[in-house]
């Protein structure tokens, strides 16, 4: 097939006005996920994409894990779990940060790879941006270098890019 990762993107989101409160347009990708093509045309998209630039690949709870494992592997990298607060053993590092809809707290454990280790962080959906930056202060804090931003889709209007500073950053759908 020559559907190349975006055009797969597009047939597939589907869109829940109203979810899952008022006001929230919500896109979900699993449609995406439960298509096997689709879902690889999106890992490799991606994996091109930062090719050669990442040691480590970091996937945001829980879609983001989802991207993360596949990735890894592909890629023969390293994966590190963001977690929700709460949920890790251990000294965590913990990062609080508002949310499109509500606040919320991520989680990173120290000492997981070497200090200076390149980390590409991948999740479903830029939205205000901010769950990723909190993740990028998780990453830095731990010691890491954090080369890539990879996300499958990005709601322009909502500007998260601009909560990114210089990272580099690639969607596959922007919208
Ligand atoms: P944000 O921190 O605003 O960039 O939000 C990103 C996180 O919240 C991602 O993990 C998304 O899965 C989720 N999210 C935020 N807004 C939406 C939306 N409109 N549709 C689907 N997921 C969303």
């Amino acid at each position: 097939s020559t559907r190349t990762a975006a055009d797969e993107v597009n047939a597939l989101l589907a869109s829940y006005p109203d979810f899952p409160q008022d006001g929230i347009l919500f896109r979900d990708l699993n449609p995406v996920f439960a298509n096997a093509q689709a879902f690889k045309s999106i890992i490799d998209a991606l994996v091109t994409r930062f090719s050669g630039t990442f040691d480590a690949v970091a996937g945001i709870e829980a879609r983001g894990f989802l991207l993360a494992a596949a990735i890894g592997y592909a890629a023969d990298a390293a994966v590190l779990a963001v977690r929700k607060g709460g949920k890790l053993p251990g000294t965590v590092l913990t990062e609080e940060y508002d949310l499109e809809y509500g606040s919320a707290r991520l989680e990173l454990e120290v000492g997981q790879l070497p200090a200076g280790s390149r980390v590409l962080i991948v999740d479903d959906v830029l939205a205000t941006g901010g769950t990723i930056a909190a993740t990028a202060r998780l990453i830095e804090r731990a010691g890491y270098v954090l080369t890539g931003v990879g996300v499958v889709l990005e709601l322009a209007e909502l500007d998260g890019r601009s909560r990114l500073g210089d990272a580099d950053v690639h969607t596959i759908v922007s919208v």
